[in-house]
């Protein structure tokens, strides 16, 4: 079972299903269906996801450190 990074949450989604869907112009496209431990539910193309997450910390905790990045301590003199 292969994981990608939630596009909502970052953390390691785990693929439940995949498909080709037809588009418009009559190419198949994969289409996944991804859930995270966060109860996020997708259904999307394959190549709009991100790359897999190795490790779900590793993408939480880039994302709480751009977070971090973001708020500069506040001094209180
Ligand atoms: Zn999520």
């Amino acid at each position: 079972m292969s994981t990608v990074s939630c596009p909502q949450c970052f953390l390691a989604a785990t693929v439940i299903d995949q498909f080709d869907l037809v588009s418009d112009s009559g190419q198949p496209i994969e289409h996944v269906r991804i859930s995270c431990p966060a109860s996020h539910h997708f259904l999307m193309a394959r190549d709009r996801l991100t790359e897999p997450a190795p490790v779900a910390d590793t993408a939480l905790a880039a994302m709480l450190k751009s977070v971090s990045n973001l708020t500069a301590p506040v001094s209180l003199s």
